[in-house]
């Protein structure tokens, strides 16, 4: 999915540097290269690269990135390109 971006300006994806110890573990996980390490705390590099995946929420020892799926979510895209017709934006698809 190389150069497959989602909306501009949609994804949840949101950090609290303060509570981020720095593990690394959001930069580990993410596909899309989203998360970045600098001066010892993460960081959101590229935030309309986020497919709203969750797993650098779903890993973070201290909940200081969180995500809700959406509009960004990829499997909600390929979902709608499948059926080829909208389905509701709360249809929970990751
Ligand atoms: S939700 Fe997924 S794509 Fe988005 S920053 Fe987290 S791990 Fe990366
Ligand atoms: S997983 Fe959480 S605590 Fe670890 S670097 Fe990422 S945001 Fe910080």
């Amino acid at each position: 999915m190389d150069g497959f971006r989602y909306f501009e300006g949609v994804a949840t994806l949101a950090m609290d540097e303060n509570a981020c110890v720095g593990c690394g573990m959001c930069a580990a996980v993410c596909p899309h290269a989203v998360m970045a390490l600098q001066n010892g705390k993460a960081r959101i590099a590229d935030k309309d690269e986020c497919m709203e995946c969750g797993a650098c929420a779903g890993n973070c020892p201290t909940g200081a990135v969180s995500v809700t799926p959406g509009v960004g979510c990829a499997a909600y895209i390929i979902q709608t390109w499948i059926r080829g017709k909208n389905i509701p934006l709360d249809a929970k698809c990751c």
